[in-house]
């Protein structure tokens, strides 16, 4: 992301001033009712501060993809805008266009410490993907509607569209709380890191995580593999791994990965199997070498723990990404639960990026032993790849 600082919000004057905030309300709805609010509350610190300073605040998100007008109804962003006023104890101002008169003259009649909110972004999508492709127009416009820009969504800022990269192009700019406090931890965990530097890399695919795991190599002092990707690794050391998930196309990228840095890699030693992926199923604690033929491995087993249990209670940085089980059934929970337990009596910097593992600890109630936890997914994995994010590379540094 570049040496220098990028500009925050705290360095520019809002008072009086008609400020477009990104923020990520791209929240999980059934039937229109929000299921998980986190991402809302996740942008309070900066919508509350563009209030107390003055502003006349204008928040724009995206919310799911749009791709026919059967979207619209189902992607509309009035329940989030009915939350937030909940949340900030003050009126929301919706306003279901993207564009035109209507919402140019509720920004117009807006005064400071008002709030208002856009329509999804992605509406705009519909007609030729205008916001997804970041159009030059579209973004000069959203431009022309504020005096000042703050991007605050770090979930899509790994995207280049109209609504980030876009009016940034076009109006004085600068990053939000929330981007502040991502790249200030996700950054320095891998550019200055405490050592020793552990990572662990659970979840399904191994092609997710190339670039991850490519440039971590050379960060991290030990990488600790588990998860369903952790089977095609093993199937590259020469392991059975019967009806196991494998990605067989990268058993080459994995094999010259365990050739490289067989000093850093640590695969599971033992594994959690069953014939069927379900919640009553019967399960198999087997060393990796025993696992059956028509079994799948589903957990990291008891000796894993204990195996990366010594790895981490020697780290003074932890990164995890992927849960090292299938967690969503409960059989298969187990070590990403005794991962959490392991976590939890830590003093070291402990940081989990991205959807699946949140969740997991959320779900799991650890949430308050863990120094960080990312709220991007795909974002997350961009900056732990090394590379830069659109959304905030166009925000200049001071
Ligand atoms: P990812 O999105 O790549 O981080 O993958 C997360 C998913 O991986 C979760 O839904 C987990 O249930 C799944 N997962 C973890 N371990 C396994 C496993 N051994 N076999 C199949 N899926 C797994």
């Amino acid at each position: 992301m570049g040496d220098k600082m990028k500009r925050t919000i705290k360095q520019l004057d809002l008072k009086d001033k008609k400020v477009i905030i990104r923020v990520d309300f791209n929240v999980p709805m059934n039937n229109l009712i929000i299921t998980d609010d986190n991402r809302i509350i996740a942008s309070l610190k900066t919508i509350k501060y563009a209030i107390d300073a003055g502003a006349k605040v204008i928040l724009m998100s995206h919310l799911g993809r749009v791709k026919s007008e059967d979207d619209l109804e189902k992607n509309t962003l009035k329940p989030v805008s009915k939350r937030l006023s909940e949340l900030l104890n003050q009126e929301v101002l919706f306003i279901n266009e993207t564009r035109g008169k209507i919402l140019e003259e509720a920004i117009e009649n807006l005064k400071s410490k008002q709030v208002l909110l856009m329509e999804n972004t992605r509406f705009e999508d519909l007609n030729g993907k205008l916001e997804s492709s970041n159009d030059p127009e579209l973004s000069k416009y959203w431009a022309s509607l504020g005096d000042i820009f703050i991007n605050d969504a770090f979930g899509t800022s790994h995207r280049a569209h109209a609504s980030n990269v876009g009016i940034a192009t076009y109006l004085e700019s600068a990053i939000g709380f929330l981007i502040e406090e991502e790249l200030n931890v996700l950054e320095k965990a891998i550019k200055n890191p405490k050592r020793p530097l552990t990572v662990i890399m659970g979840g399904a695919k191994v092609s997710d995580k190339i670039g991850v795991i490519e440039n971590l190599v050379n960060i991290a002092d030990h990488i600790l593999i588990a998860g369903g990707m952790a089977y095609t690794f093993l199937k590259a050391s020469g392991i059975e791994i019967g009806k196991s998930l494998l990605d067989e196309e990268n058993i080459p990228f994995c094999r010259e990965m365990l050739e490289k840095h067989s000093d850093k890699i640590v695969l599971p030693i033992d594994s959690v199997n069953a014939l069927e992926i379900k919640d009553d199923a019967v399960i198999n604690n087997s060393f990796i070498a025993d696992i059956k033929e028509n079994e799948i491995g589903l957990d990291i087993g008891y000796n894993t723990v204990k195996l990366f249990k010594q790895y981490l209670v020697d780290s003074k940085t932890i990164i995890w990404n992927g849960p090292v089980g299938y967690s969503e059934i409960e059989k298969f929970s187990n070590g990403t639960k005794q991962i959490c337990e392991i976590l939890k009596n830590l003093d070291s910097i402990k940081i989990i990026g991205g959807g699946d593992t949140a969740a997991a600890i959320i779900n799991f109630g650890y949430q308050d032993y863990i120094t960080h936890i990312s709220t991007g997914g795909g974002a997350t994995l961009q900056l732990l790849e090394g590379k830069d994010l659109p959304g905030i590379s166009i925000i200049k540094g001071d």
